[in-house]
């Protein structure tokens, strides 16, 4: 005899009302490529809605964007919107923020900053070039450090305030080499330990997520077909990770079942230090 079916089991075909991040408005960062798009993709699927922050060429931005609003979840209105911004200008990290809240309202809930660079090849600290250090920490920790502070300043203090930036299991495993690209992580990671003990009692929460070896174009940059397999094959589960292996993890720590963990580091590499 098959028994009843269950009652207390929410419907797969959620409306809006149902879905965690619902009434939830978020800025992702890089957010129309890589690990970024991904995220983006989860956060509105999760029932938020995202501004997709990106730079340069705006066709993959509204590209995403025209698909999100395409399919439709009911009750919803507008996933998401595109707006260019150079995190690592204050003023336009400033505006940034002035247009999301223009276009979704003032209540901001979510930030991640996913923006990120890193040159191809980064020579040893010996030959480490100043203006190649300049330019890595001018995006990765000057440009997540401007988006913190406004983030900061404008989230919505109470349950739901999550800021979740980008580090790099590269900060744990410190291997010789990329010394100028590790050490902005590093000081991501710290600042935004000392920013969720700055916030600690508001309900905003600050967490960075490590990713390992993702593939993305960040990660094939200057890499021969030999070298991805290479790294490839130094991963304990012999794969590089797919952004979707990252975004759930930064979709975990914008949910409210997340707020409890702050100021932590969550390394998402598949065991590869
Ligand atoms: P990606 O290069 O694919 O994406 C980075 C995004 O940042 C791009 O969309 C780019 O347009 C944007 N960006 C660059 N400079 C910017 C600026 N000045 N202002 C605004 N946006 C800017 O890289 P990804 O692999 O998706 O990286 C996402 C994050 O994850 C980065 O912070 C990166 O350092 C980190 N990470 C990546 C890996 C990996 O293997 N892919 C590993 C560890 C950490």
């Amino acid at each position: 005899m098959s028994s009843p079916p269950r009652t207390d089991v929410p419907s797969l075909q959620a409306s809006a009302g149902q879905l965690p991040l619902h009434g939830r408005v978020a800025i992702v960062t890089g957010g129309a490529g890589g690990i970024g798009e991904a995220v983006t993709t989860h956060l509105a699927t999760l029932g938020a809605r995202v501004v997709v922050a990106y730079i340069g060429d705006p066709a993959p931005a509204e590209q995403l964007v025209a698909s999100l609003n395409s399919a439709a979840v009911p009750g919803m209105g507008t996933r998401a919107i595109a707006l260019c911004a150079d995190v690592s200008d204050p003023a336009q990290v400033e505006r940034l923020f002035d247009a999301a809240q223009a276009a979704f309202g003032p209540n901001l809930h979510i930030l991640v900053t996913a923006a990120g660079v890193q040159d191809a090849a980064y020579p040893a600290i010996a030959d480490t070039e100043p203006e190649q250090w300049d330019r890595a920490f001018a995006v990765n920790a000057r440009g997540t450090f401007l988006c913190c502070r406004q983030a900061a300043q404008r989230l919505v203090r109470g349950g739901g305030g999550r800021i979740v930036t980008f580090s790099s299991s590269n900060v744990a495993s410190l291997r010789p080499g990329y010394g100028a690209y590790v050490a902005t992580k590093a000081a991501v990671e710290a600042m935004t330990k000392v920013l969720a003990k700055e916030l600690a009692g508001t309900g905003i929460t600050a967490n960075s997520v490590a990713p390992g070896p993702v593939a993305t174009p960040m990660f094939y940059a200057g890499k021969s077909e030999e070298r991805v397999k290479a790294v490839a094959s130094q991963c304990p589960m012999k794969r590089i990770g797919e952004p979707t292996d990252v975004a759930p993890v930064v979709g975990f720590l914008c949910s409210d079942a997340a707020g409890w963990i702050n100021g932590q580091v969550i390394l998402a590499n598949g065991g590869y230090i």
